[in-house]
């Protein structure tokens, strides 16, 4: 049969995210979303808004929603772009923002979508390894050709990149673009957010997802200079110029605004994540410095692969990445206390 792919189809490499198992009683631990439901007003929000004109397309321009996000960074309406995850908002920002034949630098290990939109838009790119305590070398990251990308925390390392340093890439890259994917910021110290009014060449992506617990609804967003936040609308209106629908809006503003939920909530995975770093430790594991809602941890005396395929046979999924560069890590996400008592008790069986 004849071959009716497009090139960009057929060079395309999609990542695969973690499995979503459709199975009852199950403890979920493989892709870090927040064990707890989102915030009550985002519940109310979203049914008041089905309630509304369903018939009607959203605002374009997201208004509302960007004003609400601006708001609670300080910063202008202008300075906000919004997208369907944070996922969207990559691939707009990798459009926007770099360019075939000038190579761009981020991390090995990162976030593993990065080179997937790299091949799909054709962008050269470099990969930057570690230190082998797994921080950053910062220094690896000036003066790239064509931009740099990294996550703040790391992931899947769970390790926190201090401002400074941050701020030291943008100032040594003041011609392109540096993206600071903070999906994970809010169980870290500070945010590069306070930067952005400082330099134009410093774009930082957030989501929904993690900490404000909608996953599900998908909204992610950019934080940025005018000129940058303009290139991303360009190209989400050469897209899809309605990428987030009423619901997704109307929920994602109650999150943003409901600051009480979302502290009680926060404070306690950062109490959990204290609670199972410890008790990992005292299993044997070692575990990196997590400033995130997951721990990236290993077994000196066993296999990373057999600790996650004993876990799946009783039910619970944590993240193996094959051996392939990350060797014998496995990623386990910071659940409810009594879902990680449960699943230390589990562990402990396996490796004990
Ligand atoms: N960046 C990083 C580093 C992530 O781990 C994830 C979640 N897999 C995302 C971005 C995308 O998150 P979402 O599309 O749900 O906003």
């Amino acid at each position: 049969m004849t071959n009716l792919w497009s090139s960009m189809a057929q060079r395309a490499e999609p990542y695969i995210p973690g499995e979503q198992l459709n199975k009852e009683n199950i403890i979920k631990l493989n892709t870090n979303e927040n064990p707890y439901p989102p915030s009550p007003k985002v519940i109310e929000a979203i049914s008041k808004e089905v309630g509304k004109d369903l018939r009607l397309y959203p605002s374009p321009t997201m208004e509302d929603l960007r004003c609400s996000i601006a708001r609670y960074y300080g910063l202008e309406t202008e300075n906000v772009f919004i997208g369907n995850g944070s996922d969207e908002v990559l691939a707009f920002s990798f459009m926007a923002f770099f360019e075939p034949g000038k190579q761009i630098l981020f991390p090995n290990i990162t976030y593993s979508f990065y080179p997937v939109y790299a091949k799909l838009f054709h962008i050269p790119y470099k990969e930057v390894p570690l230190n082998s305590d797994f921080t950053v070398n910062v220094e690896n990251f000036f003066h790239s050709d064509g931009g740099v990308i990294f996550p703040n925390p790391n992931a899947p390392t769970s390790i926190y990149l201090p401002l400074e340093y941050v701020e030291k890439i943008v100032q040594n890259n003041r011609e392109k673009v540096v993206i600071i994917d903070e999906a994970y910021i809010d169980f870290a110290p500070e945010s590069a957010v306070k930067l952005v009014n400082q330099y134009d060449n410093l774009l930082v992506i957030q989501t929904m997802s993690k900490s404000r617990a909608l996953a599900g609804l998908r909204v992610g967003f950019a934080l940025g200079n005018e000129q940058l936040i303009q290139a991303l609308i360009r190209m989400k209106d050469s897209f899809n110029s309605y990428p987030i629908d009423r619901l997704a809006m109307a929920g994602a503003k109650a999150a943003i605004e409901d600051q009480a939920y979302f502290k009680e909530t926060t404070e306690k995975i950062l109490t959990t994540r204290t609670w199972v770093t410890k008790q990992l430790e005292a299993l044997g594991f070692k575990v990196l410095p997590s400033s995130t809602n997951f721990v990236f941890a290993s077994h000196p005396e066993m296999a990373a692969e057999k600790i996650y395929e004993e876990l799946r046979e009783k039910d619970m999924l944590i993240r193996y990445f094959g051996k392939e560069p990350i060797d014998n890590f496995v990623r386990i996400t910071i659940g409810t206390r009594k879902e990680m008592e449960q699943f230390i008790e589990t562990v402990g069986e396996i490796v004990g």
